[in-house]
């Protein structure tokens, strides 16, 4: 049973993930990074598209170092549509994976001037059809420009700390994404995943999260804290001994992957 005060979300079944006080999770996130929003530079929906497709494996400050040129030189759909992949792929060179993602911006701008005039479409299905476009590109899309929130942000910052959190077990990116909308309030999904993100680049870093620093360790079950007992996952402590989920982000709190200091 959930702690008094804390309102918590989820574990109706053995195989959901513990309950966790969800809504002080938001709060907290909410007061320490209450401007959190997209770091990719854009003025409208093409141009955060184009950015968002550059950003896989690589970094928001380099792509924003890139998308400059790239819009002044194709500042739209037909524009890009036109371009020669070797001189996209110039372009593009610094973010990595240039030829895929050069291949991509073609293929997603020509999919614009055939299916939609041009536009980028304010519709999930539409966007993900489009070449180089998944769903959590979409869900950008939608909740960054359209104001739609259909689904949440889930990057590899959104995955690494909802499972720290407790707040999944899984890995697979749109398994997580369940649980979150399950668990969270639809108003939340959008500035959770952006409060979500900004701290897992500033405060719960992948190798090394700095938990002393964090106004989340209180109630994080995988907070690296000395003399500090979670306030979450009372389910986890009933159900202490059973040895099972000793996986990354399965079970009871889970050992720490920090080192300690
Ligand atoms: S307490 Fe540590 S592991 Fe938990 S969210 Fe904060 S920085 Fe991440």
């Amino acid at each position: 049973m959930a702690r008094p005060g804390n309102t918590t979300r989820g574990a109706k079944s053995p195989s959901s993930p513990p309950a966790v006080p969800v809504d002080a999770i938001c709060e907290r996130l909410g007061a320490r990074w209450p401007d959190a929003r997209c770091e990719l530079d854009h003025t409208n929906a093409f141009e955060l598209l184009c950015a968002t497709i550059l950003a896989a494996q690589s970094t928001d400050r380099l792509v924003n170092t890139v998308t400059p040129a790239l819009f002044k030189h194709w500042p739209d759909a037909r524009a890009l549509a036109a371009a020669p992949q070797d001189e996209l792929e110039h372009a593009v060179h610094s973010t990595g994976f240039f030829r895929m993602k050069a291949r991509h911006l073609l293929g997603m701008a020509r999919a614009l001037v055939e299916r939609h005039d041009g536009e980028v479409p304010a519709d999930m299905d539409a966007l993900c059809a489009l070449p180089g476009v998944a769903r959590k590109t979409a869900n950008v899309i939608l909740g960054t420009v359209f104001g739609k929130d259909e689904g949440v942000v889930v990057d590899t910052h959104v995955a690494r700390l909802s499972q720290r959190l407790g707040l999944t077990r899984e890995t697979d990116p749109a398994k997580i994404e369940k649980d979150l909308m399950a668990r969270l309030p639809k108003e939340q999904w959008r500035p959770f995943a952006d409060r979500l993100i900004w701290h897992g680049r500033r405060v719960c870093f992948a190798k090394q999260p700095a938990c002393g620093l964090c106004d989340l360790a209180p109630m994080c079950p995988s907070a690296d804290v000395p003399g500090r007992v979670a306030e979450a996952a009372p389910e986890e402590k009933k159900g202490k001994g059973k040895g099972k989920g000793k996986g990354k982000g399965k079970g009871k709190a889970k050992k720490p992957a920090v080192k300690k200091r």
